[in-house]
């Protein structure tokens, strides 16, 4: 099995099972964000303890991509310092926009690298990163009430 069907695999296991797709109520912040040009739609809901990274959960409709992405994000950030998610998502954002040029590193994004493929298709970047691009947006607004 090559890298790239293994990938794939990892991102149709992702999309057919996703983690934490079911909105715990109550959130500090809730966001939706839409991906117009493909029709992806994220809605998602943060929890914090203090520092921590309680609960990412989510609904959502879309490409394999974009859901599988925001599944991967919401079990990686998930119980991690918030300082310490932001610093994995800034790693994965930068994997994503390197246009084919970084790999991600396992150890760091988990996952995640199974979608550094898609940075070499403009189209899909933002299919890549609209469930992290929510998971920034709802922790400013979260961190902004405390
Ligand atoms: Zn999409």
């Amino acid at each position: 099995m090559n890298l790239d069907s293994l990938y794939q695999e990892v991102i149709l296991d992702h999309y057919k099972n996703p983690l934490n797709k079911k909105l715990i109520p109550n959130p500090i912040a809730q966001v939706t964000h839409l991906n117009t040009s493909c029709g992806d739609e994220i809605v998602l809901n943060l929890h914090l303890n203090g520092d921590l990274v309680e609960h990412i959960t989510w609904e959502g409709i879309g490409c394999s991509i974009s859901q599988a992405s925001t599944s991967v994000m919401s079990d990686l950030l998930t119980g991690k310092q918030i300082n310490e998610a932001m610093s994995i998502l800034e790693s994965f954002v930068e994997v994503i926009q390197s246009k084919g040029k970084l790999n991600g590193d396992e150890e760091i994004i988990g996952d995640g690298v199974a979608f550094a493929g898609v940075s070499k298709f403009p189209a899909r970047v933002k299919c890549a990163l609209i469930g992290w691009m929510a998971f920034k947006d709802a922790l400013s607004q979260g961190l902004a009430k405390k």
